[in-house]
């Protein structure tokens, strides 16, 4: 396992409403987190602003879920990594499969993206992760390889990224993927980055698993040696059972 704190990111997506995003901070407020646990919750944009003014962030840090590629500048529609650590938003999240898969961000945009952030001076959190078909045909470790290979070339300091595995046939299926079947995947993880990066890097890298987290099955997840902590869609979204999941650890 890593020697670094355990971690748990709420990735809210395209979900919420004013009226249901202050219920959710009400519910996060009264709930309680562990000395030793980081917990980042990721809304949309639109409500960043409201929840950093009304979340406890003793407990809570907050993150974006996307950035864009590069500085301010011509680009409609899209938040820059510098604008969000201007507002104060320590942490992003990139390379999701969803932007992946829907709006076509290739392993070489992922980690662009991942090094204009950090030098931005954010957190990310990098996803990566194999599809069924991948999984079927026998190729998750190459897939998951081409993912790794591309960050390695882009990133060169790791202190602030923590590793996303999130296979995306468990991804708001309510298919998790077994504590095994995880294990097997950090393992490689954390043995793919002692060889590239160094036995020092990998042991203090967060490797987290997504898909289809719940307050039910995160404590078996959470016993495995390389699981250091879950992002977490759909479960995020209901305030008790994501302060359960934040509770999961060792
Ligand atoms: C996610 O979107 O990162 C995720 C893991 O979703 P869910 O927990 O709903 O599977």
């Amino acid at each position: 396992a890593s020697s670094a704190k355990f971690f748990v990111g709420g990735n809210w997506k395209c979900n919420g409403s004013v009226a249901n995003v202050a219920k959710l901070v009400d519910e996060l407020n009264a709930g309680t987190i562990p000395r030793g646990v980081d917990v980042v919750v990721a809304p949309p944009f639109i409500y960043i602003d409201y929840v950093m003014q009304h979340l406890d962030r003793d407990k809570y840090q907050l993150s974006a879920q996307n950035a864009w590629i590069g500085g301010n500048g011509a680009f409609t529609g899209e938040v820059s990594a510098e604008q969000l650590t201007d507002f104060g938003v320590p942490w992003v999240i990139l390379g999701h499969s969803e932007r992946r898969s829907l709006f076509g961000e290739s392993n070489e945009v992922v980690a662009k993206k991942t090094s204009h952030a950090l030098a931005a001076g954010l957190g990310v959190i990098a996803c990566i992760g194999e599809t069924l078909e991948q999984r079927n045909s026998g190729s998750v470790f190459k897939v998951l390889d081409a993912q790794m290979d591309a960050l390695v070339d882009e990133v060169k300091d790791w202190t602030k990224v923590v590793l996303a595995y999130e296979p995306v046939w468990a991804i708001g299926t309510g298919v998790v993927a077994s504590p095994e079947q995880a294990q097997e995947v950090h393992a490689y993880l954390r043995q793919y980055c002692a060889k590239k990066l160094g036995a020092a890097v990998a042991d203090k890298l967060r490797i987290i698993y997504g898909g289809s987290v719940s307050d039910t099955n995160c404590k078996d997840l959470s016993k495995q040696e390389d699981i250091d902590g879950f992002l977490v869609g759909g479960a995020s979204l209901k305030g008790a059972a994501f302060v359960t999941i934040c509770n999961a650890a060792g």
